[in-house]
């Protein structure tokens, strides 16, 4: 962990937001802290015959909009802090973009390369056995995240259903379609950080045609990003996963780096000029796109950046130290809870439709975020401006006042 805790680098983006929005204190000693976190032990056969017992969690951080919403991570650094952060930043995101949610995230400490399907299919569906108290499609409703697929929904949802003896589909967003699950949730956040983009340029008066843009992180996110981003004229010169790098002052063949991603699972199996991937964050563009982990841009590397904006594909990948070196050198930072919402939004869409029972076409989820995306940029976008802060912290405020408002009609139990 780079520059303290993740919990406290959320805390401190929540801080200054309440600073500036002069938020009520009493609030604010809510919004400071998880409402719950469940923390279990995931006891499985591995194939070898012999038994294993892994670390869990699930963190619903706050409900006072609605039910908890957020994915499931699976990696050998999650831990309560990152869990509580990452649910933190989920309670902001679905405030942002007016999604009738709450914010949550789990995981659990494991290194799922090195574990077969089926010892990956008993740990899920012990996982979701442990937290079941917990879930439930008015409480809270896992999806994917880090190293967790739809697959990985696939088996949440049976085991769920097994449990209440009825198919319930609206347990989990980010599913099969054959299971419910909605058209263009896959490309979702891609696709809206790509909006993002997108309208930041218009927003400035400039075209993305030509612009240059590196992608840290060539998984769902950052392969989509970059794949709506190149329809849309930019050039996407660099890109990186765990095995390495790839560069192309040209462009890079995006299509085919993510047929390679998808067959090989590793994006140096494609051929081309391979740099060092900690270069990749210093490339001279216009755009960085950081869709990797947390913590990739702090103090020690932020003076190197040259890109002229970062787009947050990831949760948390600057630290706050990191962001204010950003800010004194101009550098604007679009934020991960506008940036990587599109996932939130559709996974909305999703549990919509499997309530209703009714499902819809790609183009009418396309439209939908697309409206989405777009007008919670304006917001944020005419906040900044306004207020003259940057546009982490105007998404912040736009959060907060959402969930304040909520409150004040609410009020405090009991
Ligand atoms: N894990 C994604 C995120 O961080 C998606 C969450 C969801 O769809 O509930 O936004």
């Amino acid at each position: 962990m780079i520059d303290g805790s993740l919990t406290r680098k959320a805390q401190k983006q929540l801080y200054k937001a309440a600073r500036e929005f002069k938020l009520d204190t009493n609030l604010l000693k809510i919004l400071e802290k998880p409402m719950r976190t469940l923390k279990v032990s995931i006891p499985i056969k591995l194939d070898n015959g012999k038994t294993k017992v892994f670390t869990g969690f699930r963190c619903q951080y706050n409900n006072a909009i609605g039910p908890t919403k957020g994915g499931v991570r699976y990696h050998p650094n999650v831990s309560e802090d990152e869990v509580v952060a990452l649910a933190a930043w989920m309670t902001w995101k679905c405030a942002l973009l007016d999604l009738p949610y709450g914010g949550a995230k789990g995981g659990i400490i494991c290194d799922p390369t090195k574990l077969s399907e089926a010892e990956l299919e008993r740990l899920t569906r012990r996982y979701t056995t442990e937290i079941m108290p917990i879930l439930g499609p008015h409480i809270d409703i896992p999806a994917p995240d880090v190293y967790t697929t739809s697959k990985t929904m696939a088996w949440i949802m049976d085991t769920f259903s097994m449990f209440k003896g009825y198919t319930e589909p609206s347990i989990v967003t980010g599913k099969p379609e054959i299971l419910g699950g909605s058209k263009g949730r896959k490309e979702a956040t891609g696709k809206g950080l790509a909006i993002i983009t997108r309208e930041f340029f218009k927003a400035q008066k400039k075209s993305l045609k030509g612009a240059k843009i590196a992608v840290q992180g060539f998984g769902n996110v950052g392969g989509h990003a970059a794949l709506f981003l190149s329809k849309m004229g930019a050039t996407v010169v660099a890109a990186s996963d765990a095995s390495g790098c790839l560069v192309n002052p040209g462009g890079l063949d995006i299509p085919r780096l993510m047929e390679c991603v998808e067959k090989y699972a590793c994006i140096i199996k494609h051929p081309g000029k391979q740099i060092h991937r900690d270069e990749l964050l210093f490339q001279d563009v216009d755009v960085l796109i950081p869709a990797a982990l947390e913590d990739q841009i702090h103090k020690n590397n932020a003076s190197k950046i040259k890109a002229k904006v970062i787009v947050e594909g990831a949760n948390g990948p600057i630290t706050p130290e990191g962001d204010e070196i950003l800010e004194k050198r101009g550098v604007d930072v679009i934020p991960d809870i506008l940036a990587n919402a599109g996932g939130v939004v559709v996974s909305h869409l999703e549990w919509v439709q499997a309530l209703s029972g009714l499902y819809w076409e790609e183009e009418q989820v396309n439209a939908e975020l697309e409206r989405k995306m777009v007008k919670a940029f304006k917001q944020v976008w005419d906040k900044a401006t306004k207020r003259k802060v940057t546009l982490r912290c105007a998404a912040y405020l736009a959060a907060i006042e959402r969930i304040a408002e909520v409150y004040r009609y609410r009020g405090l139990f009991p």
